[in-house]
């Protein structure tokens, strides 16, 4: 049996951010999650690091939360952030009146809006609808979740702190009316095993309301699901809402070498397997042709969605669901020693931008009840080390300058450090694994030795191979069969990860399946069928 001061429960944004607070503040730590890391709604978000204005005028608490997390995360975080910048821009049929009552809201939150003219909105971004009326800049951007939790980890793990994945709490263990541990499963080995501890955390999002009734106590979430387009290039540079009561469809985020527009708002019954209808979709291109015209005969590379997990104080049995854009996207933190249980924390709620936030005030109340006097770090103290202008020197003995830029991004110092190391000795492991994405074969096989993995899909969020255009239709075949000669695993297991994976990346893909994306699909099929003979994996998985 394991011993710690404080188990954190899940792998999401929250969790790992509490995660690093406590390291920094040197409280001993063990986070487990159930899956991989970023499994829940922390990777099945919009990418969108609020400036707060979206919130502004219904939820002004939150506004301005965003604002000061916004810019906190640009300076501690600048890896994993894009700073973009944001654009608001009013269509024709929409309230203008909402347009002013929305600028003295983010005045009010100290929230920089400045109008520019519609000539100049469509010079930044010509792709908008020329008929817009108004335009205002404000300091948004696009963030990339899988960096951001792979970045707290790597910084709590060096302050010691220990994450085990894959690994799955199914019992709080109670003594006393006071926490004592839990009882978990390890989905790697199927073995049972358990954590003791003083304090538990719950950070499990949308799960939060089944953690705490494994305690005895109650907590009402509203899970609210949201749909999400991949389109296949970046639409705009800039993320650009539309100007007006937040509704579907109206926002979207560049990422990367893609574009993200979403969402729609569903009350579900839970966070497991939350799909996108064809409803959803039907509606979200319709709305999307709105900002961008012609938006809806671009390709579509695939639909997600996620799960919001959104606190309702008053919620209990018998009472009606609210409906998910009317309940405030404020957090909330819950000492459950109110409901009769010592030692049992919630932090849910809020956005991915507030999770250093809820991160801190969760640290805060830990620390409390630790009788543990440090203060949190997490708002000065670097997240991800930028790269220095020497490694991109060095990087450019192998990538051109766009690749290495993108790489040193992807990396931050120390990881960029250790591939460096790899290519001084392989020069030759350069060559790429997945074009799109620019995934060389060094790095894959670093992160396939280095560390935890259960899926082909876990290295997929490491990296980001199989991300871009074509799916993994190329790059899947040519990662497995380069770690299969490494000897990371039998033939048996790199089929059974390959089916796996193509089952993971058509889920996505099927309801979008139109015009060039269809083209695509089949491609892929035929590859897989012919080239691979797949036949028996296509039917288990039904490819
Ligand atoms: C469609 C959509 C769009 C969004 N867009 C934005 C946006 O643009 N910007 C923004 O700031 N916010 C956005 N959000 C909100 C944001 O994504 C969430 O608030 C945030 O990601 C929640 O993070 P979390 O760590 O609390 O939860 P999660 O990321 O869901 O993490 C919880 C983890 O707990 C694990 N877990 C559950 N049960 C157990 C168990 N028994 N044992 C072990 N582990 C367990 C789960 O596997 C999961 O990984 C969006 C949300 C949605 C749904």
């Amino acid at each position: 049996m394991e011993k710690t001061d404080v188990l954190v429960i899940g792998g999401g944004a929250t969790g790992t951010g509490i995660l690093r607070d406590l390291a920094l503040r040197g409280v001993d730590a063990i986070l487990v999650e159930q899956q991989d890391l970023a499994y829940g709604t922390s990777s099945r978000f919009h990418g969108l690091l609020h400036s707060g204005a979206r919130y502004a005028v219904g939820d002004p608490e939150s506004a301005r939360e965003c604002r000061e997390e916004n810019a906190i995360l640009k300076r501690i975080a600048r890896g994993c952030v894009d700073d973009t910048g944001g654009l608001f821009v009013l269509l024709p049929g929409d309230d203008p009146g909402y347009a002013e009552e929305w600028l003295a809201a983010c005045r009010r939150a100290g929230i920089n809006a400045r109008e520019i003219s519609a000539a100049e909105a469509l010079r930044l971004e010509p792709s908008l609808n020329p008929a817009l009326e108004r335009a205002f800049r404000v300091p948004d951007a696009s963030i990339n979740g899988f960096a951001l939790v792979w970045a707290n980890v790597g910084s709590a793990a060096v302050h010691g702190a220990r994450v085990y994945t894959y690994t799955k709490v199914d019992r709080i263990i109670l003594r006393d009316g006071a926490v004592s541990g839990a009882q978990l499963t390890d989905l790697r080995k199927g073995e049972q095993r358990r954590i003791e501890c003083r304090l538990i955390v719950n950070a499990t999002g949308a799960w939060a309301g089944r953690i705490a009734r494994l305690a005895g106590c109650e907590l009402s979430i509203l899970a609210s699901k949201g749909s999400l387009l991949v389109f296949n290039h970046r639409v705009t540079n800039r993320v650009v809402n539309r100007l007006r009561r937040p509704g579907d469809g109206d926002i979207i985020v560049p990422q990367d070498t893609v574009a993200v527009l979403g969402t729609t708002s569903v009350t579900v019954d839970g966070p497991e397997h939350p799909g996108s209808s064809r409803t959803e979709i039907d509606r979200l291109l319709l709305l999307g042709r709105d900002l961008v015209p012609g938006l809806d005969e671009r390709r579509v590379l695939r639909s997600f969605a996620g799960v919001r997990p959104l606190y309702q104080e008053s919620g209990g049995a018998g009472e009606q669901p609210a409906d998910g854009r009317a309940v405030a996207r404020q957090f909330a933190l819950i000492d459950h020693g109110r409901q009769g249980v010592r030692g049992l924390i919630t932090v849910v709620g809020g956005k991915l931008t507030t999770y250093r936030l809820m991160a801190e005030q969760a640290g805060n109340l830990v620390c409390t009840q630790l009788g543990h006097d440090a203060a949190c770090r997490t708002a000065d103290e670097v997240l991800l080390p930028e790269v220095t202008p020497a490694q991109i020197k060095r990087l450019q003995r192998y990538f051109s300058f766009p690749v290495s830029h993108k790489l040193a991004k992807r990396l931050g110092r120390a990881d960029l450090e250790h591939l460096l190391g790899i290519l001084g000795r392989d020069g030759w492991k350069r060559q790429f694994v997945c074009e799109c994405e620019q995934v060389c074969l060094a790095e894959l096989e670093w992160r396939a030795t280095g560390g935890s993995w259960l899926r082909l899909g876990d290295l997929r969020c490491r990296t980001r191979f199989g991300m871009g255009t074509c799916q993994g239709t190329i790059c899947a075949a040519r990662a497995i069969g380069q770690l299969y000669q490494d000897g990371l695993f039998d033939l048996g297991r790199a089929r059974r990860l390959l089916a796996e994976f193509l089952d993971e990346r058509w889920m996505g893909n099927r309801e979008v399946l139109w015009g060039d994306q269809l083209r695509e699909r089949l491609y892929a099929r035929s590859v897989y069928l012919n080239l691979h003979n797949f036949q028996k994996e296509a039917d288990d998985y039904g490819l």
